[in-house]
């Protein structure tokens, strides 16, 4: 099975399937395997070993033998591991792009020209941090030096979801690893090939055994226990919301550090000053890259009442002229959703919308196409809401489905975009240089767009507020995130003072 789904996907390497603990690739303590599909015809690509808890506990007991050494290692060998790891992804980023595409169903175009080179860029990025982060000489009392240590936390648990598996790699472990943590990692049980892949690569940089232990598994057995163990020091989250809550609750036995990036229900304003050539165009990226299976993803259209009707005839011309197809052929423009069980639910939206008065502009099913009739596509879907508190304004639907809104001025505008309890990503078109501030500075999220949408880059900081999330990946402050502070005080010069028992 495993040789077959390689072939057909033009792979020059074998797919690594087995849970990587201690720097071996090996099979569950039970045995236990789950079969990860193609969405784009859901056939078996191969049988991956699934951790349980006794799996999950050789890999931290593996990430805590290996924390002593990895954190004295002076920290540009650290980032030069990282450096030669980027060099090593870009040296398989075919085999890489096309593993990504088979398993996720993200177009090959896509996984080519962002998913592999965002990776390479975002360990080469921390790579390069490793020596680059510093402490603090704090100006105290006279007579006393008083610095800041950086250290790391120790064992590192981290838990992520199925939409960008290859680039949550990078995004968690990096800044990880740069600031001298050991990694456990848990991959969504349905699209762990990736990061294995990286993992078999993180060996061949030299990364030293038991540094990163990669654990593919049921959230609710190795991702829960991972939650709980009392050796992991700090747990970083990417998922939903919900899940989100549960780790909370479940890291509280050794009051982990948590960090959290959970969902979101971005609101991409379009004012009626805005370039509409730009606005539609990058609306249309905002929110049907990936499939819209992105937490950033621009999913509610906000638009100003005068444009309305022009921004959305140019809109859906774009929606209907996507090339739906198979994630593998280079032409393909929107691939497959990445399971059959999202589908549905992304699909049910549409009941949803309608049952509360919201009417389909287009889209809103699987395409005609009988070629992909066993695979998870879902058709770009454009649907109006009758208002912004209805459940298709409200929840994320993490698909390729854009809620419209509209609205007659500002201040609407910006009751509109605060509205929901998410807070990650949000963004706006317009020409007025007042407007695009005030907005920035208003809208309550951790990101804001302005005259683009959906921008990352690995200096950046990346996170939510409310139910999106707390904590922040990228830049300095994903090393913040992992790192604690030692406030180290010496006495240089000062006098005993007078109390001090002699
Ligand atoms: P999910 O929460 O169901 O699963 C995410 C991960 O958590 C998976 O690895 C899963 O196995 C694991 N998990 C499930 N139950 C667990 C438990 N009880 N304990 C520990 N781990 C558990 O999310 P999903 O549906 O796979 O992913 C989609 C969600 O991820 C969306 O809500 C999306 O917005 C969010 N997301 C957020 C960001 C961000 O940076 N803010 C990025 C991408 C995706």
């Amino acid at each position: 099975m495993v040789a077959d789904a390689a072939q057909r996907a033009g792979l020059t390497t074998p797919i690594r399937h087995q849970l990587f603990i201690d720097g071996r690739f090996v099979d569950a303590a039970d045995g236990a395997t789950l079969a990860t599909l193609n969405p784009h015809d859901n056939t078996p690509i191969a049988e991956v070993s699934m951790a349980g808890r006794e799996d999950v506990d050789r890999a931290v007991a593996a990430a805590q033998r290996a924390f002593g050494p990895w954190s004295r290692m002076a920290a540009a060998d650290r980032g030069r591991i990282l450096l030669k790891l980027a060099d090593l992804i870009e040296a398989n980023a075919e085999d890489l792009a096309r593993l990504e595409s088979l398993d996720t169903g993200h177009p090959l175009r896509d996984s080519r020209v962002l998913d592999v080179p965002r990776t390479a860029a975002c360990f080469r990025y921390f790579g390069g941090m490793a020596d680059k982060f510093q402490g603090e000489t704090i100006p105290v009392e006279a007579g006393f030096l008083n610095y800041t240590l950086r250290e790391p936390v120790g064992v590192v648990g981290q838990v992520v979801p199925w939409n960008f598996p290859l680039m949550f790699t990078s995004w968690k472990m990096a800044p990880a690893l740069a600031a001298g943590n050991t990694v456990v990692l848990k991959p969504a049980e349905i699209t762990p090939l990736t990061t294995l892949k990286v993992a078999e690569l993180m060996a061949e940089a030299g990364l030293p055994d038991g540094v990163v232990n990669i654990v593919p598994g049921l959230g609710a057995v190795a991702g829960q226990h991972l939650a709980e163990h009392a050796d992991v020091a700090k747990i970083a989250f990417t998922g939903s919301t919900a899940t989100g809550r549960r780790i909370v609750q479940a890291s509280a036995g050794n009051l982990k550090k948590v960090q959290l990036e959970l969902g979101g229900k971005g609101a991409n304003i379009v004012f009626d000053d805005a370039n509409l050539d730009a606005a539609v165009n990058g609306s249309a990226w905002a929110i049907f890259h990936n499939q819209g299976q992105a937490c950033i993803a621009g999913s509610r259209l906000v638009l100003h009442e005068r444009i309305a009707d022009e921004f959305l005839a140019r809109f859906v011309a774009i929606a209907k002229s996507i090339r739906v197809g198979n994630p593998l052929d280079p032409n393909t423009e929107m691939g497959p959703l990445t399971s059959r069980q999202h589908r549905d639910r992304v699909l049910s939206y549409v009941e949803v919308g309608r049952g509360q008065g919201g009417e389909v502009i287009t889209g809103g099913e699987p395409p005609g196409d009988a070629a992909l009739a066993e695979g998870c596509y879902v058709m770009p879907t454009v649907m109006k809401a009758r208002s912004y508190r209805d459940r298709i304004a409200q929840e994320e639907v993490f698909g390729p489905f854009a809620t419209v809104l509209t609205f007659k001025d500002d201040d609407e505008a910006l009751a509109i975009a605060n509205g929901t309890d998410y807070g990650l990503g949000a963004g706006l078109w317009t020409s007025s240089l007042p407007r695009a501030h005030r907005f920035a500075r208003e809208m309550r999220s951790g990101m804001v767009w302005i005259n683009s949408y959906k921008r990352v880059n690995p200096g950046s900081p990346f996170g939510g507020v409310g139910q999106s999330g707390y904590g922040r990946e990228m830049g300095f402050d994903a090393m913040r995130e992992y790192t604690q502070v030692k406030s180290v005080w010496v006495n240089v010069d000062a006098k005993v003072p007078p109390w001090y028992p002699r």
